[in-house]
């Protein structure tokens, strides 16, 4: 047999009610706060990742599905959103209509990493992006809007981490200090982290080899590096999160794995998945938007890993398919042919039906529609159609009321929203 590719897995309908239901607490809530949906296609050129998330990041140099598309040009399968969001702002001239934005997605995202519990390559994220907006307010409400959305869903225990990783001007100097504070420690750090000292001394904060992680734990901080101005925007972030009661800690390690961040950078952990702890990561990302030929221009967002989201709800949670409303249970050909046009019927008028056609004893059908969970079962056999009517069975509390035949959906329907009352 044909097995599914490791490091990918099936999603099955036990589970998808959870899904479902995450997907519909994003969407109502970020609406809340003035966001719409954006869809992008899964496969971009690969320049445009290079170019966002930076040749020097394991998601580059290491994670991205890659294969040659037409005249020449390398195609990836999206590793992350972002560069595809940005990609169609600017494309579709979003900025001229209205310069502010504010955009999110769901779908899968494709990375080849070592797949272990909570790392897939193609796994699902919830994205949101705020383009236009420069003020340190709009990072606080983004975290804010982010901290609402867990709570929403019931997930307790959650840490927010912040830092700020200031603008180009005063990254300049820190990257200098990191490449100071590491260059006579070259034979402890791993060869990536060796090869990346020279363009990208950050990324070696974001080393999980241990060797590195020790050599780390002292390095200077970006927070003494932030210029006037970045070290106002940091403070303001801080402020807008204490006025509003979500608790944060300052976290000077916290670089995230993409390049394109800029000032403001965060983290949602939880120690509820074990090794795995990040849930929904992002920042700012003020010179993305330039950078990759649109108008100088703002922006901030993050992503939430919903694989992870989706344990941590099921943990609380147990979830299930929804029961059927509606089981019949027909006895005969003349019944299965009267079911088949009352259960297209009440279908289509938005009933949850089950109806299996099979030639079973009425014994064999109440146990399927009990394992169900059915809320009603209609008993359709040749006594009750000999005398006009079906028998509508109450499965709690066993209650049987005898629908017209002439009448039986309206009738049926009925007693099914009645009883929901
Ligand atoms: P990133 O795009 O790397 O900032 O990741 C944002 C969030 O996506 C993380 O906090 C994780 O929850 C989730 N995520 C990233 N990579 C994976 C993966 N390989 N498998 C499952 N979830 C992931």
């Amino acid at each position: 047999m044909i097995q599914l590719v490791r490091g990918f897995r099936d999603i099955l309908p036990d589970e998808v009610a959870v899904w479902q239901h995450i997907e519909q607490v994003a969407r109502d809530r970020f609406e809340c706060f003035g966001f719409s949906e954006i869809r992008t296609p899964v496969i971009e050129q690969t320049a445009l990742f290079q170019r966002s998330i930076g040749e020097n990041t394991d998601i580059v140099e290491k994670e991205m599905y890659t294969f040659p598309g037409s005249r020449e040009t390398l195609l990836t399968l999206r590793p992350e959103a972002t560069a595809s969001v940005v990609r169609a702002y600017i494309q579709h001239k979003l900025y001229a209509k209205d310069p502010v934005q504010k955009l999110y997605s769901i779908g899968p995202m494709f990375r080849k990493e070592r797949p272990q519990k909570g790392r897939y390559r193609q796994f699902y994220q919830i994205n949101a992006e705020v383009f236009g907006i420069e003020s340190p307010y709009m990072d606080a409400h983004l975290i804010f809007m982010l901290v609402r959305f867990f709570e929403a869903l019931d997930i307790p225990g959650l840490r927010v981490h912040l830092n700020s990783l200031g603008c180009p001007e005063c990254r300049k100097a820190y990257r200098e200090a990191l490449q100071a504070a590491f260059i006579g420690k070259m034979d402890l750090l791993c060869s990536d982290c060796v090869r990346r000292m020279d363009k990208n001394p950050l990324r070696l904060l974001d080393c999980k080899v241990p060797g590195c992680r020790e050599v780390v734990s002292d390095a200077p901080s970006m927070s003494d590096f932030l210029c006037a101005d970045c070290s106002v925007h940091f403070q303001t972030v801080r402020a807008g999160l204490d006025a509003m009661g979500v608790s944060f800690e300052v976290d000077p390690r916290l670089v995230r794995g993409l390049d394109y961040y800029t000032r403001t950078a965060f983290e949602i952990q939880t120690d509820a998945l074990g090794a795995q702890s990040a849930v929904a990561g992002g920042g700012r990302y003020d010179g993305l938007v330039a950078q990759l030929g649109g108008p100088s221009m703002p922006a901030v967002g993050f992503a939430i890993g919903m694989d992870r989201l989706v344990e941590l709800v099921l943990a609380r949670h147990p979830a299930g398919v929804r029961p059927p409303e509606l089981f019949f249970a027909a006895m005969g050909a003349a019944a299965w042919e009267w079911s088949f046009q009352w259960a297209n019927l009440l279908s289509e008028q938005g009933i949850r039906v089950e109806i299996d056609f099979s030639e079973r004893s009425l014994k064999a059908l109440m146990r399927r529609a009990d394992r169900l969970g059915a809320k009603f079962v209609l008993i359709v056999g040749e006594r009750e159609l000999a005398e006009n009517t079906a028998s509508l069975r109450h499965m709690e509390t066993k209650e049987q009321t005898a629908v017209p035949v002439d009448n039986l959906v309206a009738a049926v329907k009925e007693t099914i929203r009645a009883s929901d009352s």
